[in-house]
Protein backbone atom coordinates (compact mmCIF):
# COMPACT_ATOMS: atom_id res chain seq x y z
CA UNK A 1 0.00 0.00 0.00
CA UNK A 2 1.37 3.53 -0.70
CA UNK A 3 2.60 5.54 1.86
CA UNK A 4 -0.06 8.58 1.00
CA UNK A 5 -3.02 5.90 2.08
CA UNK A 6 -1.41 4.82 5.77
CA UNK A 7 -0.22 8.13 6.79
CA UNK A 8 -1.56 11.90 5.92
CA UNK A 9 1.08 13.83 4.16
CA UNK A 10 1.50 16.52 6.72
CA UNK A 11 0.93 17.77 10.30
CA UNK A 12 -2.14 20.06 7.84
CA UNK A 13 -3.75 17.07 6.93
CA UNK A 14 -6.88 15.66 8.35
CA UNK A 15 -8.91 12.86 9.91
CA UNK A 16 -10.13 9.88 7.44
CA UNK A 17 -13.85 10.44 6.53
CA UNK A 18 -14.39 7.24 4.76
CA UNK A 19 -12.72 4.07 4.13
CA UNK A 20 -12.46 0.68 3.00
CA UNK A 21 -10.65 -1.84 4.47
CA UNK A 22 -10.31 -5.31 2.54
CA UNK A 23 -13.46 -4.79 0.36
CA UNK A 24 -14.96 -7.55 -1.78
CA UNK A 25 -18.14 -8.24 -3.78
CA UNK A 26 -19.31 -10.94 -5.97
CA UNK A 27 -22.00 -11.38 -8.04
CA UNK A 28 -23.85 -14.25 -8.89
CA UNK A 29 -26.17 -14.93 -11.44
CA UNK A 30 -26.79 -17.78 -12.20
CA UNK A 31 -23.85 -20.26 -11.73
CA UNK A 32 -21.49 -17.26 -12.76
CA UNK A 33 -19.29 -15.65 -10.20
CA UNK A 34 -17.93 -11.97 -11.12
CA UNK A 35 -15.41 -11.26 -8.72
CA UNK A 36 -15.28 -7.50 -8.95
CA UNK A 37 -13.56 -5.86 -6.15
CA UNK A 38 -10.93 -8.37 -4.90
CA UNK A 39 -8.92 -6.85 -2.10
CA UNK A 40 -10.09 -2.67 -1.98
CA UNK A 41 -8.18 -0.37 0.42
CA UNK A 42 -9.23 2.89 0.54
CA UNK A 43 -9.02 5.78 2.82
CA UNK A 44 -10.44 9.49 1.62
CA UNK A 45 -9.07 12.46 4.58
CA UNK A 46 -11.56 15.05 4.95
CA UNK A 47 -11.36 17.92 2.35
CA UNK A 48 -10.26 15.76 -0.06
CA UNK A 49 -11.58 15.69 -3.80
CA UNK A 50 -10.49 12.50 -4.92
CA UNK A 51 -11.04 10.64 -8.07
CA UNK A 52 -11.82 6.54 -9.40
CA UNK A 53 -11.06 5.76 -12.22
CA UNK A 54 -10.55 2.40 -14.73
CA UNK A 55 -12.19 0.87 -17.15
CA UNK A 56 -15.83 0.52 -17.99
CA UNK A 57 -16.45 -2.86 -15.88
CA UNK A 58 -13.63 -2.59 -13.27
CA UNK A 59 -16.03 -1.83 -10.41
CA UNK A 60 -15.86 1.80 -10.16
CA UNK A 61 -19.81 2.25 -9.83
CA UNK A 62 -19.80 -0.91 -7.26
CA UNK A 63 -17.39 0.12 -5.07
CA UNK A 64 -19.11 3.99 -4.94
CA UNK A 65 -22.10 2.15 -3.87
CA UNK A 66 -20.68 0.68 -0.97
CA UNK A 67 -18.98 3.23 0.00
CA UNK A 68 -22.58 5.16 0.30
CA UNK A 69 -23.67 2.35 2.11
CA UNK A 70 -26.39 1.37 -0.82
CA UNK A 71 -24.96 -1.87 -0.83
CA UNK A 72 -22.81 -4.22 1.21
CA UNK A 73 -19.31 -5.91 0.58
CA UNK A 74 -19.08 -9.65 1.07
CA UNK A 75 -16.58 -9.35 2.86
CA UNK A 76 -14.55 -6.36 4.86
CA UNK A 77 -15.71 -2.83 6.29
CA UNK A 78 -16.49 0.23 5.45
CA UNK A 79 -15.84 2.80 8.31
CA UNK A 80 -17.23 6.62 8.35
CA UNK A 81 -15.75 8.49 10.86
CA UNK A 82 -13.98 5.74 12.12
CA UNK A 83 -17.11 3.87 12.44
CA UNK A 84 -18.19 0.99 10.99
CA UNK A 85 -21.14 1.13 8.60
CA UNK A 86 -21.55 -1.70 6.72
CA UNK A 87 -23.04 -3.40 8.86
CA UNK A 88 -25.02 -0.95 11.26
CA UNK A 89 -28.87 -1.40 11.31
CA UNK A 90 -31.08 0.27 8.23
CA UNK A 91 -31.78 3.01 10.62
CA UNK A 92 -28.19 4.27 11.14
CA UNK A 93 -27.33 3.76 6.85
CA UNK A 94 -30.24 5.77 5.89
CA UNK A 95 -29.27 8.86 9.12
CA UNK A 96 -25.97 8.62 7.55
CA UNK A 97 -27.17 9.00 3.60
CA UNK A 98 -29.98 11.62 4.81
CA UNK A 99 -27.79 13.68 6.87
CA UNK A 100 -24.22 13.03 6.01
CA UNK A 101 -23.35 11.96 2.09
CA UNK A 102 -24.94 13.46 -0.89
CA UNK A 103 -24.83 11.67 -4.31
CA UNK A 104 -24.95 12.91 -8.24
CA UNK A 105 -25.05 10.38 -10.57
CA UNK A 106 -24.65 10.37 -14.92
CA UNK A 107 -27.95 10.44 -15.29
CA UNK A 108 -29.12 12.68 -13.08
CA UNK A 109 -32.30 11.09 -11.24
CA UNK A 110 -34.48 13.97 -10.91
CA UNK A 111 -37.76 13.86 -10.37
CA UNK A 112 -39.64 14.65 -13.53
CA UNK A 113 -42.93 15.73 -12.66
CA UNK A 114 -41.20 18.58 -10.03
CA UNK A 115 -39.43 21.65 -10.51
CA UNK A 116 -35.98 22.32 -10.14
CA UNK A 117 -36.82 23.82 -6.38
CA UNK A 118 -38.88 21.04 -5.74
CA UNK A 119 -36.15 18.65 -6.60
CA UNK A 120 -33.74 20.34 -3.94
CA UNK A 121 -36.21 20.63 -1.19
CA UNK A 122 -37.18 16.46 -1.25
CA UNK A 123 -34.04 15.14 0.17
CA UNK A 124 -35.43 18.29 3.82
CA UNK A 125 -38.72 16.15 3.23
CA UNK A 126 -36.92 12.79 3.55
CA UNK A 127 -34.94 13.87 6.50
CA UNK A 128 -37.41 15.92 8.61
CA UNK A 129 -40.62 14.11 7.43
CA UNK A 130 -43.88 16.01 5.94
CA UNK A 131 -44.78 17.53 9.94
CA UNK A 132 -41.02 18.84 10.62
CA UNK A 133 -41.05 20.25 6.90
CA UNK A 134 -43.94 21.60 6.92
CA UNK A 135 -42.87 24.03 10.38
CA UNK A 136 -39.66 24.84 8.57
CA UNK A 137 -40.58 24.88 5.11
CA UNK A 138 -39.83 28.76 4.81
CA UNK A 139 -35.95 28.11 6.01
CA UNK A 140 -35.80 25.49 3.94
CA UNK A 141 -36.81 26.93 1.06
CA UNK A 142 -34.35 30.19 1.60
CA UNK A 143 -31.95 27.26 1.39
CA UNK A 144 -32.66 25.59 -1.49
CA UNK A 145 -33.04 28.97 -3.37
CA UNK A 146 -29.49 29.83 -2.45
CA UNK A 147 -28.24 26.58 -3.52
CA UNK A 148 -30.13 26.98 -7.13
CA UNK A 149 -28.01 30.51 -6.97
CA UNK A 150 -24.93 29.11 -6.15
CA UNK A 151 -24.61 26.42 -8.67
CA UNK A 152 -26.02 29.22 -11.45
CA UNK A 153 -29.78 28.16 -11.86
CA UNK A 154 -31.43 31.27 -10.14
CA UNK A 155 -33.26 31.75 -12.92
CA UNK A 156 -34.12 28.34 -13.64
CA UNK A 157 -36.04 27.21 -10.65
CA UNK A 158 -39.33 26.59 -11.45
CA UNK A 159 -39.02 24.66 -14.47
CA UNK A 160 -39.08 20.70 -14.76
CA UNK A 161 -35.96 18.68 -15.83
CA UNK A 162 -37.55 17.70 -19.21
CA UNK A 163 -37.32 22.09 -19.52
CA UNK A 164 -33.32 21.97 -18.56
CA UNK A 165 -30.09 21.38 -20.46
CA UNK A 166 -28.21 18.38 -19.27
CA UNK A 167 -25.47 20.85 -17.31
CA UNK A 168 -28.55 22.52 -15.27
CA UNK A 169 -30.12 18.84 -14.92
CA UNK A 170 -26.72 17.96 -13.29
CA UNK A 171 -26.44 21.22 -11.57
CA UNK A 172 -29.77 21.26 -9.78
CA UNK A 173 -28.76 17.01 -8.94
CA UNK A 174 -25.66 18.88 -7.07
CA UNK A 175 -27.79 21.25 -5.25
CA UNK A 176 -30.11 18.49 -4.05
CA UNK A 177 -27.32 16.47 -3.14
CA UNK A 178 -25.86 19.60 -0.92
CA UNK A 179 -29.64 19.98 0.64
CA UNK A 180 -28.93 18.61 3.80
CA UNK A 181 -25.54 19.65 4.57
CA UNK A 182 -23.33 16.68 3.67
CA UNK A 183 -19.90 16.32 4.30
CA UNK A 184 -19.38 13.96 1.30
CA UNK A 185 -20.66 13.92 -2.05
CA UNK A 186 -20.27 10.62 -3.71
CA UNK A 187 -20.40 11.35 -8.00
CA UNK A 188 -20.53 8.92 -10.29
CA UNK A 189 -19.31 9.87 -13.96
CA UNK A 190 -20.82 13.00 -13.21
CA UNK A 191 -20.03 14.29 -16.59
CA UNK A 192 -20.46 11.48 -18.39
CA UNK A 193 -23.63 12.48 -20.29
CA UNK A 194 -22.43 16.10 -21.06
CA UNK A 195 -20.18 17.33 -23.26
CA UNK A 196 -16.43 18.65 -22.75
CA UNK A 197 -17.02 22.37 -21.96
CA UNK A 198 -20.39 21.69 -20.30
CA UNK A 199 -18.70 19.00 -17.83
CA UNK A 200 -15.30 21.49 -17.17
CA UNK A 201 -17.57 23.77 -15.63
CA UNK A 202 -19.96 20.78 -13.76
CA UNK A 203 -16.02 19.35 -12.20
CA UNK A 204 -15.30 23.42 -11.45
CA UNK A 205 -17.62 23.94 -9.41
CA UNK A 206 -17.84 20.42 -7.34
CA UNK A 207 -13.74 21.91 -6.92
CA UNK A 208 -15.33 25.24 -5.77
CA UNK A 209 -17.13 23.41 -3.05
CA UNK A 210 -14.36 21.51 -2.10
CA UNK A 211 -11.99 24.16 -1.82
CA UNK A 212 -14.56 26.49 -0.47
CA UNK A 213 -16.69 25.06 1.51
CA UNK A 214 -14.25 21.76 2.83
CA UNK A 215 -16.80 19.65 0.92
CA UNK A 216 -15.17 15.93 0.92
CA UNK A 217 -15.78 14.69 -2.62
CA UNK A 218 -15.19 11.33 -4.13
CA UNK A 219 -15.57 11.25 -7.97
CA UNK A 220 -15.29 8.25 -10.37
CA UNK A 221 -15.20 8.95 -13.71
CA UNK A 222 -13.34 7.19 -16.67
CA UNK A 223 -12.30 10.62 -18.32
CA UNK A 224 -8.60 10.67 -17.63
CA UNK A 225 -8.75 14.87 -18.24
CA UNK A 226 -11.80 15.16 -15.47
CA UNK A 227 -9.68 12.87 -13.28
CA UNK A 228 -6.87 15.12 -13.31
CA UNK A 229 -8.90 18.04 -11.53
CA UNK A 230 -9.14 15.91 -8.41
CA UNK A 231 -6.10 16.01 -5.60
CA UNK A 232 -5.81 12.01 -5.71
CA UNK A 233 -6.51 9.47 -8.46
CA UNK A 234 -7.29 6.21 -7.41
CA UNK A 235 -7.24 3.15 -10.30
CA UNK A 236 -9.36 0.60 -10.21
CA UNK A 237 -7.42 -2.70 -12.15
CA UNK A 238 -8.80 -6.39 -11.73
CA UNK A 239 -10.72 -5.91 -8.36
CA UNK A 240 -7.70 -3.93 -6.21
CA UNK A 241 -6.76 -0.63 -6.55
CA UNK A 242 -3.38 -0.47 -8.27
CA UNK A 243 -2.22 3.42 -8.31
CA UNK A 244 -2.87 6.32 -6.19
CA UNK A 245 -1.81 9.76 -7.88
CA UNK A 246 -0.09 12.87 -6.45
CA UNK A 247 -1.57 13.72 -2.73
CA UNK A 248 -3.83 16.72 -1.73
CA UNK A 249 -2.28 19.85 -3.32
CA UNK A 250 -2.66 21.56 -0.09
CA UNK A 251 -0.95 19.26 1.68
CA UNK A 252 2.06 19.78 -0.17
CA UNK A 253 2.66 23.27 0.42
P1 LIG B 1 -18.02 0.43 -13.61
O1 LIG B 1 -18.83 1.43 -12.85
O2 LIG B 1 -16.55 0.54 -13.35
O3 LIG B 1 -18.31 0.46 -15.08
P2 LIG B 1 -19.65 -1.53 -12.21
O4 LIG B 1 -19.28 -1.43 -10.78
O5 LIG B 1 -20.92 -0.90 -12.62
O6 LIG B 1 -18.42 -1.04 -13.11
O7 LIG B 1 -19.74 -3.06 -12.62
C1 LIG B 1 -18.67 -3.95 -12.49
C2 LIG B 1 -19.07 -5.31 -13.07
O8 LIG B 1 -20.07 -5.89 -12.25
C3 LIG B 1 -19.65 -5.23 -14.46
O9 LIG B 1 -19.15 -6.31 -15.20
C4 LIG B 1 -21.14 -5.33 -14.26
O10 LIG B 1 -21.75 -5.96 -15.34
C5 LIG B 1 -21.24 -6.17 -13.00
N1 LIG B 1 -22.41 -5.80 -12.17
C6 LIG B 1 -22.65 -4.58 -11.66
N2 LIG B 1 -23.77 -4.58 -10.91
C7 LIG B 1 -24.24 -5.85 -10.94
C8 LIG B 1 -25.36 -6.52 -10.35
N3 LIG B 1 -26.22 -5.84 -9.57
N4 LIG B 1 -25.52 -7.82 -10.61
C9 LIG B 1 -24.65 -8.51 -11.38
N5 LIG B 1 -23.58 -7.96 -11.96
C10 LIG B 1 -23.36 -6.64 -11.75
MG1 LIG C 1 -20.17 2.83 -13.46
Amino acid sequence: MPLTEVLPMSSLATAPLIEARDVRKTYRKASVALNVLRGVDLCVYEGEMISIVGQSGSGKSTLLHLLGTLDAPDEGQILYRGQRVDNAPRSARDRLRNAELGMIFQAYHLLPELTALENVLAPAMVRHGVFAYWSRRQALRARATELLERVGLGSRMLHKPRELSGGEMQRTAIARALMNEPRLLLADEPTGNLDRSTGEGVIELLRGLNLDDGLTVVMVTHDAAIAAAADRQVTLVEGRVETTGTPDRRRQA
